[in-house]
């Protein structure tokens, strides 16, 4: 499958510094700063540098290298969300969106690291 990535969205822009964002953590291949519409006390945005749309172009073509600094570094914000005062006894939620029926509203790969309070049920 061959996959478009548009290089004028808005994290495209961000990763070639046309854009400010608050980083909060940044790898060889990884960039995670704060959602600027938070909808939880924590909302991380966490997103490889490299040009991918989705999760399913990302595994088909990221390297190695890159899709362990990805996996690791998601983990890494994870670990800083869950210790964030507000969830109890600490935790997370994650989110990815894909495409037309996942509501992606940005298309270049992400997952939403949510935290500092109980964020109720979902997917029941
Ligand atoms: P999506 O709906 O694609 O999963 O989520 C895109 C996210 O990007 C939204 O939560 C939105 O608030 C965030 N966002 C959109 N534009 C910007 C921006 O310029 N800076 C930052 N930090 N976040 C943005």
């Amino acid at each position: 499958m061959a996959y478009a990535y548009d290089d004028q969205n808005i994290f495209a822009k961000i990763l070639r510094g046309e854009i400010p964002n608050s980083t909060v953590l940044e790898t060889d291949h990884t960039l995670a700063f704060n959602d600027i519409q938070p909808q939880a006390p924590v909302h991380v945005l966490v997103i490889p540098k490299g040009a991918y749309v989705n999760h399913d172009h990302f595994a088909a073509e990221a390297s190695d290298a890159e899709i362990a600094d990805y996996t690791r570094a998601i983990g890494q914000v994870c670990q800083m969300v869950s210790v964030t005062p507000g969830a109890g006894d600490g935790g997370y939620r994650l989110i990815s969106n894909a495409g037309d029926a996942g509501v992606q509203e940005v298309p270049h790969l992400h997952v939403h690291v949510l935290g500092g309070r109980v964020l109720g049920r979902m997917l029941e």
